[in-house]
């Protein structure tokens, strides 16, 4: 059993049952335990990979699109340049590079990252050596300035509560504790308020989700937006309304029950892009569309031209493959979405339609 394991079976033994959210902040963030307070969980040797860390090519594009939305806000002489969950601080560092040729962007640029782990902000300060950053808690504390603000793979590791639909309301997913086991139960039906707009399209025994720190974050930076300026990319996996068990660990890029190691296995679940969009008032939101088409859009194919005329080997077939990864419909292509949210008196961010 792991050492968080131990410390959620007493507390649920002392307390009662826990939610899918308790249980995933824990499970993530935990100081001693947690997932992302502990190590660093990507590329090969890790458990997952993403797509800043499969390509340079994502982050130069995407800092890029950022860039161009900059200008497209009259390139104010001060902006913050912020990111939501960094990782290793791979994609602030493609983004940074490739915006070196755009005449005063990152001079007027304050970069800001909002990192809860101490580990992971360890590798961001290596990544972004040279350049002056601060790091944040929490989305509350970037400046009241326009604001360019990229996310990818952040929301879907926060936490989510799940309801299955019952005659008379929502049954919540909780976690308990039996005979030194964790194991997943359903409370008591009840109404819920979040849930109402979902009655409509949902019948018993259907599954749905809800990320209660999602719409908070949106707020913030859509205050910022709307106010200053600025525009919002985000990347995840999920879709534009949650249905059904999304919850997934990933451990040594396998998946497995999400009870089985908290603490040592990643913890996620799709996004419901709705929700963020609901929550982003003031602001104009883009269609959500497919990852591979947004950076074909934006001349994914072009730039892995360039790269390769420099690559032999197996470093050539490396970023052959991972070109394919990031774009190809059976792998991240299609399974991961963007949008973008931005400034009513701005065009979208490149990549985007309205
Ligand atoms: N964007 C990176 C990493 C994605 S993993 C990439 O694509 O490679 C999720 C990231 O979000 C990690 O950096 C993790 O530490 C951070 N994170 C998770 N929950 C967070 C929270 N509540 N506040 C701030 N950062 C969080």
């Amino acid at each position: 059993m792991t050492a968080l394991a131990d410390i959620l079976i007493r507390r649920i033994t002392a307390t009662g049952p826990i939610t899918i959210a308790d249980y995933m902040a824990e499970c993530l963030l935990h100081p001693q335990h947690g997932y992302y307070s502990t190590r660093d969980p990507f590329g090969s040797g890790g458990d997952f990979t993403t797509a800043p860390e499969i390509s340079q090519m994502y982050g130069e594009l995407i800092g890029l699109a950022l860039a161009q939305s900059w200008m497209d806000n009259g390139a104010p002489r001060r902006f913050t340049l912020a990111e939501l969950g960094p990782g290793r601080g791979t994609l602030m560092a493609d983004m940074l590079r490739a915006t070196r040729t755009v005449p005063g962007f990152i001079d007027a640029a304050d970069i800001h990252l909002v990192e809860a782990s101490n580990a992971l902000r360890q590798l961001q300060r290596r990544a972004l050596a040279g350049y002056d950053v601060t790091w944040l808690d929490s989305v509350a504390g970037l400046p009241y300035a326009p604001l360019f603000v990229v996310a990818n793979e952040f929301f879907d590791a926060l936490p989510i509560r799940q309801f299955t639909r019952d005659r008379d309301g929502w049954r919540e997913c909780q976690i308990g504790a039996s005979a030194h086991r964790l194991s997943f139960g359903l409370s008591s039906p009840a109404p819920i308020a979040a849930l109402d707009h979902r009655l409509g399209d949902t019948r018993p025994g259907d599954v749905v989700e809800i990320r209660p720190a999602g719409a908070p974050i949106i707020i913030e930076l859509a205050g910022r937006i709307a106010a200053h300026g600025g525009a919002a990319i985000f990347a995840d996996y999920g879709d534009w309304r949650s249905l059904g068990d999304t919850l997934q660990a990933v451990k040594g890029h396998q998946s497995e029950d999400p009870l089985d190691h908290p603490g040592q296995a990643d913890l996620t679940a799709h996004v419901d892009f709705e929700a963020l969009a609901e929550a982003a008032a003031g602001l104009e939101i883009t269609e959500l569309v497919p990852q591979g088409v947004v950076l074909e859009r934006l001349g994914i194919t072009p730039r892995a031209q360039v790269l390769a005329a420099s690559l032999k080997g197996e470093a050539l077939k490396s970023h052959i493959a991972a070109h394919r990864r990031l774009t190809h419909r059976d792998e991240m292509g299609t399974l991961f979405k963007m949008i973008a949210f931005h400034h009513p008196g701005s065009p979208p961010p490149p990549g985007f339609v309205p």
